[in-house]
């Protein structure tokens, strides 16, 4: 390839990770590629890093993007991690696929990760080749913005270059990385890899990093590690039913997947559900429905118990006492999740006050929703229209369910309990179009992008992550993205990419 690895300059980089002990970490150049092409780049997102994003979309910038060239201050390193794949415990799993360039400080000076995935080979690269294939490059890109412009945390897509190298799959297919931007890649799987060999000077290092990193405050405490559990547990309930409230399935919620931030990380075969069903499944490996919608947040739950227990030596000395104390926070989960996700569901609804009700009008509907295969987006985005009276306009609501009384009778309900609020229709309306998208990535219009992009046709890609940046306006001229599947544009299955 002859590429050699110069030296340059435009990011201001402040690492902290490779501040730790080499355990932590392998020091690790990414492997140059054959022939770099800028396909997207996320110019507010550089421009929020402090990056020049004219700098990055020259020669010099792709290079670094595609790792042919290593930025000054780049410290290159893959992470060290363990996780368990579906429930079953892998010791060492690792960036296989991907190298951290650094930190660097965003313009409030936050602290963010920036990563190629799709590097290249590293020591954690077990059976793969350590690269990655476009389409799910540009699913990810596609996906993780969107979340973000959904208001949901998540790691974000600051570039997405093609290698002009073939990566061999089931098929050739065109390889491409990206640069992923996240506040970490610290996952609970980081804590379990050293708490598998019992390196608890490790777990404590590790702890006190993301302590440092994520839960400001807690250093003060008389148990840090406590708080960074409970608040752990808190993010991580709040995250799940942000997920389940625009109707998304991550799909490998496996502990090496889940961030001690509280951010998505991981677009594999996660994807939107169009009509509403509690047990939809997309992924192609999630055989038994581990990872269906309405598991998530028991599986959440679970994978905070694999978090507390790579951590109980530092809850307390006497294993007994701290196993108590771990349980007694993880056990208070189910309320916590039972309230966000009421809070959620209440203002997808239009509520600001508080009833005991709450939950089941919501639920109602839901149940209305699954029983007529009702689109999820489509109905929340509807009922947001609906005046607080009963009017003509809600035959436009109403047409989207077959059980019409049904309808009309949770339609009352609705509107008895929206007179318990103090705002009017007018606040009301407009408070819900806020909380309820218009436009998500739908699979199959996910599928469309990539499939013209495969075909070097990047205009629908590029229009697409542009309508899904605005994802809570009325776009007039991109109707037609509101459209749920036709029969035969129905995707029933998404795949991993690795
Ligand atoms: P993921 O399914 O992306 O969460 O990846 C699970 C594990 O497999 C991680 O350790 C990845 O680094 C590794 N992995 C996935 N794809 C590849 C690949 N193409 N080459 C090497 N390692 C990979
Ligand atoms: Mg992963």
């Amino acid at each position: 390839m002859g590429v050699t690895l110069n030296q340059s300059s435009n990011f201001t980089f402040n690492n902290s990770y490779i501040k730790l002990p080499s355990q932590f970490y392998f020091r690790q150049n990414p492997t140059p590629v054959r022939k770099p092409n800028l396909v997207r780049l996320n110019y507010k997102l550089a421009e929020q890093l402090r990056i020049d994003p004219n700098f990055l979309r020259s020669q010099e910038g792709i290079e670094i993007l595609s790792g042919n060239r290593i930025a000054t201050g780049s410290d290159p390193l893959s992470m060290a991690y363990a996780g368990h794949q579906f429930g079953t415990w892998v010791p060492q799993l690792g960036d296989g696929r991907a190298v951290m360039l650094g930190e660097v400080l965003d313009k409030n000076n936050k602290r963010y990760d920036i990563q190629l995935k799709g590097a290249g080979l590293t020591p954690f690269s077990r059976m793969g080749d350590g690269r990655a294939c476009l389409w799910p490059v540009l699913r990810e890109y596609i996906i993780s913005e969107a979340m973000f412009a959904l208001n949901i945390p998540t790691t974000r897509a600051l570039a997405a270059v093609t290698t002009g190298e073939i990566v061999q799959r089931e098929e050739n297919l065109p390889g491409a990385i990206l640069t992923r931007i996240a506040s970490s890649h610290i996952r609970i799987g980081t804590f379990q890899y050293f708490a598998a060999k019992d390196d608890l000077k490790s777990v404590k290092q590790l702890a006190d990093h993301v302590i440092d990193r994520h839960y400001n405050g807690a250093e003060e405490l008389e148990n840090p590690y406590i708080y960074l559990l409970k608040e752990l547990i808190k993010r991580q309930s709040s995250l799940i039913s942000k997920w389940l409230g625009v109707g998304f399935i991550h799909g490998v919620m496996n502990t090496d997947n889940m961030t001690l931030s509280g951010e998505t990380i991981d677009y594999g075969p996660c994807a939107f559900m169009d009509n509403y069903n509690a047990n939809t499944v997309y992924s192609s490996i999630d055989q038994f429905g581990r990872y269906a919608y309405n598991n998530q947040a028991q599986i959440a739950k679970w994978n905070l118990g694999c978090f507390a227990a790579s951590i109980l030596p530092l809850i307390n000395k006497d294993t007994d006492s701290s196993i108590k104390i771990a349980k007694e926070l993880i056990e208070e989960f189910d309320d916590m999740f039972n309230e966000d996700w009421t809070s959620v569901l209440r203002s997808k609804l239009g509520l600001k006050e508080e009833y005991s009700k709450d939950l089941d009008l919501g639920s109602n509907l839901l149940q209305l929703m699954e029983k007529d295969s009702v689109d999820f987006t489509n109905a929340f985005r509807n009922l947001s229209f609906l005046s607080n009276e009963m009017n003509k306009s809600d035959k436009d609501f109403n047409k989207l369910f077959a059980d019409k009384l049904a309808i009309n009778n949770w339609l009352s309900d609705w509107r008895d309990r929206l007179n318990k609020e103090k705002i009017g229709s007018k606040e009301r309306k407009s408070f819900m179009l806020s909380r309820n998208p218009a436009y998500i990535p739908r699979n199959h219009r996910v599928e469309e992008a990539i499939k013209n992009a495969l075909n070097e046709d990047y205009d629908f890609f590029n229009k697409f992550c542009e309508i899904l940046s605005h994802p809570f306006e009325e776009q007039p001229l991109n109707k037609d993205y509101l459209n749920p599947p036709l029969p035969n544009e129905v995707v029933l299955q998404t795949f991993c990419g690795t």
